[in-house]
Protein backbone atom coordinates (compact mmCIF):
# COMPACT_ATOMS: atom_id res chain seq x y z
CA UNK A 1 0.00 0.00 0.00
CA UNK A 2 2.83 2.19 1.08
CA UNK A 3 5.11 1.61 -1.81
CA UNK A 4 1.89 2.45 -3.92
CA UNK A 5 1.46 5.74 -3.14
CA UNK A 6 5.26 6.12 -2.58
CA UNK A 7 5.11 5.32 -6.76
CA UNK A 8 2.29 7.66 -7.72
CA UNK A 9 3.88 10.75 -5.89
CA UNK A 10 7.01 9.98 -8.57
CA UNK A 11 4.83 9.55 -11.56
CA UNK A 12 2.77 13.08 -10.46
CA UNK A 13 6.31 15.35 -9.88
CA UNK A 14 7.64 13.91 -13.50
CA UNK A 15 4.72 15.29 -14.93
CA UNK A 16 4.95 18.32 -13.07
CA UNK A 17 8.41 19.10 -14.79
CA UNK A 18 7.73 21.07 -17.78
CA UNK A 19 9.70 21.41 -21.13
CA UNK A 20 12.83 23.84 -21.59
CA UNK A 21 10.37 25.45 -24.87
CA UNK A 22 7.63 25.64 -22.15
CA UNK A 23 9.86 26.92 -19.36
CA UNK A 24 11.18 29.73 -21.71
CA UNK A 25 8.17 30.44 -22.65
CA UNK A 26 6.42 30.91 -19.33
CA UNK A 27 9.23 33.16 -18.62
CA UNK A 28 8.06 35.43 -21.40
CA UNK A 29 4.80 35.08 -20.27
CA UNK A 30 5.71 36.59 -17.16
CA UNK A 31 7.56 39.40 -19.02
CA UNK A 32 4.92 40.53 -20.71
CA UNK A 33 2.78 41.12 -17.41
CA UNK A 34 5.63 44.23 -17.36
CA UNK A 35 3.78 45.64 -20.90
CA UNK A 36 2.40 49.44 -20.54
CA UNK A 37 0.42 49.30 -23.93
CA UNK A 38 -3.15 47.79 -23.16
CA UNK A 39 -3.25 46.95 -26.56
CA UNK A 40 -1.37 44.09 -26.43
CA UNK A 41 0.73 42.63 -23.82
CA UNK A 42 3.79 41.21 -25.42
CA UNK A 43 6.99 39.81 -23.78
CA UNK A 44 10.50 38.18 -24.96
CA UNK A 45 12.86 36.38 -23.49
CA UNK A 46 16.31 35.70 -25.44
CA UNK A 47 18.09 32.40 -24.17
CA UNK A 48 21.05 30.25 -25.32
CA UNK A 49 22.45 27.00 -24.20
CA UNK A 50 19.10 26.93 -21.84
CA UNK A 51 20.39 30.41 -20.35
CA UNK A 52 18.65 33.38 -20.16
CA UNK A 53 20.53 35.80 -21.65
CA UNK A 54 17.99 39.21 -21.77
CA UNK A 55 14.61 40.10 -21.86
CA UNK A 56 12.07 43.05 -23.20
CA UNK A 57 8.36 43.85 -22.83
CA UNK A 58 6.34 46.56 -25.34
CA UNK A 59 6.73 49.84 -23.65
CA UNK A 60 7.39 53.32 -24.08
CA UNK A 61 10.86 55.47 -24.17
CA UNK A 62 12.67 55.16 -20.94
CA UNK A 63 11.51 57.65 -18.90
CA UNK A 64 8.65 59.38 -20.74
CA UNK A 65 4.98 58.39 -20.06
CA UNK A 66 3.67 55.00 -20.86
CA UNK A 67 0.57 54.52 -22.99
CA UNK A 68 -1.16 53.58 -19.85
CA UNK A 69 -0.34 57.17 -18.06
CA UNK A 70 -1.22 59.11 -21.32
CA UNK A 71 -3.08 57.37 -23.60
CA UNK A 72 -1.90 55.09 -27.15
CA UNK A 73 -0.37 56.92 -29.93
CA UNK A 74 -1.79 56.03 -32.73
CA UNK A 75 -0.98 55.96 -36.34
CA UNK A 76 -3.15 53.71 -39.02
CA UNK A 77 -4.58 52.21 -36.16
CA UNK A 78 -1.47 50.99 -34.47
CA UNK A 79 0.20 52.19 -31.37
CA UNK A 80 3.70 53.81 -32.13
CA UNK A 81 4.42 54.84 -28.57
CA UNK A 82 5.91 51.61 -27.51
CA UNK A 83 9.35 49.84 -29.18
CA UNK A 84 8.20 45.95 -29.05
CA UNK A 85 9.36 43.31 -27.00
CA UNK A 86 11.64 41.95 -29.43
CA UNK A 87 13.44 45.19 -30.14
CA UNK A 88 13.87 45.70 -26.48
CA UNK A 89 14.85 42.21 -25.24
CA UNK A 90 18.02 43.19 -28.19
CA UNK A 91 18.49 46.67 -26.49
CA UNK A 92 19.26 45.15 -23.75
CA UNK A 93 21.15 42.87 -24.74
CA UNK A 94 23.50 45.92 -26.14
CA UNK A 95 23.11 47.87 -23.30
CA UNK A 96 24.90 45.26 -21.35
CA UNK A 97 27.67 43.74 -23.52
CA UNK A 98 25.31 40.83 -23.87
CA UNK A 99 26.40 38.55 -27.42
CA UNK A 100 23.09 37.50 -28.74
CA UNK A 101 24.57 35.76 -31.89
CA UNK A 102 23.13 32.22 -32.62
CA UNK A 103 20.90 32.39 -29.92
CA UNK A 104 16.76 31.98 -29.61
CA UNK A 105 13.85 34.26 -28.57
CA UNK A 106 11.06 33.36 -26.97
CA UNK A 107 8.13 35.52 -27.73
CA UNK A 108 4.56 35.68 -26.56
CA UNK A 109 3.37 36.94 -29.90
CA UNK A 110 5.35 36.61 -33.63
CA UNK A 111 7.21 39.21 -34.52
CA UNK A 112 6.26 42.23 -36.53
CA UNK A 113 8.11 43.11 -40.25
CA UNK A 114 10.58 45.05 -38.10
CA UNK A 115 11.08 43.48 -35.14
CA UNK A 116 11.80 39.92 -37.77
CA UNK A 117 14.58 42.45 -39.35
CA UNK A 118 16.27 43.08 -36.11
CA UNK A 119 16.30 39.07 -35.01
CA UNK A 120 17.67 38.15 -38.48
CA UNK A 121 20.92 41.16 -38.05
CA UNK A 122 21.30 40.34 -34.62
CA UNK A 123 22.37 36.48 -35.46
CA UNK A 124 19.35 34.73 -33.80
CA UNK A 125 18.58 31.64 -35.50
CA UNK A 126 15.53 30.69 -33.92
CA UNK A 127 12.17 32.27 -32.98
CA UNK A 128 9.41 30.33 -30.76
CA UNK A 129 6.03 31.91 -30.71
CA UNK A 130 3.19 31.67 -28.76
CA UNK A 131 0.26 33.11 -30.73
CA UNK A 132 0.79 33.99 -34.62
CA UNK A 133 0.40 37.81 -34.91
CA UNK A 134 -0.77 39.14 -38.05
CA UNK A 135 2.51 39.74 -40.67
CA UNK A 136 2.61 36.66 -42.74
CA UNK A 137 5.68 38.22 -44.82
CA UNK A 138 8.17 37.07 -41.83
CA UNK A 139 7.26 33.06 -42.55
CA UNK A 140 8.74 33.63 -46.32
CA UNK A 141 11.20 35.85 -45.02
CA UNK A 142 12.00 33.57 -42.58
CA UNK A 143 12.99 30.88 -45.09
CA UNK A 144 14.52 33.05 -47.25
CA UNK A 145 17.25 33.40 -44.40
CA UNK A 146 17.56 30.25 -42.78
CA UNK A 147 15.65 31.19 -39.39
CA UNK A 148 13.50 28.40 -37.50
CA UNK A 149 10.02 30.05 -37.14
CA UNK A 150 8.83 27.74 -34.25
CA UNK A 151 5.00 27.73 -33.01
CA UNK A 152 4.12 26.54 -29.80
CA UNK A 153 0.50 27.66 -30.26
CA UNK A 154 -2.24 26.01 -28.33
ZN1 LIG B 1 -0.12 51.90 -26.64
ZN1 LIG C 1 7.57 44.36 -33.35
Amino acid sequence: MQLRSTVKEKKEMTKERVSWETYFMNIAKEVSTRSTCDRKHVGAVIVRDKTLLSTGYNGSIKGLPHCNEAGCEMVDGHCIRTSHAEANAIVQAAKNGVKIDGSEIYVTASPCYNCFKLIANSGIKIIFYKEFYRDQRIKERAKEVGIKLVSLEG
